[in-house]
């Protein structure tokens, strides 16, 4: 005899009723309202891509300073 496992909500300690709001232990609404305070936190962070980019061209940059100095005094 398997006796349905009780489990309860996270954030507001209802029961759940669906297995999927079993599997993660957050029910349908916590887990819609979780996901909109997470998009809203990411959205805080000034846009990875950009840094990632910045970066990129931070390492970029002096090599290729270097590489112009460095045919400058040739070429002239
Ligand atoms: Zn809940």
């Amino acid at each position: 005899m398997t006796k349905p496992t009780e489990v309860r909500c996270l954030d507001c300690d209802r029961k759940l009723k669906t297995s999927v709001s079993r599997a993660r232990h957050i029910g349908e609404g916590c887990w819609r309202k979780r996901q909109a305070e997470a998009r809203a936190r990411s959205a805080l962070v000034p846009l990875p891509g950009f840094t990632r980019h910045g970066d990129l061209a931070g390492l970029d940059g002096p090599s290729l300073l270097d590489q112009l100095t460095e045919d400058g005094p040739h070429a002239s």
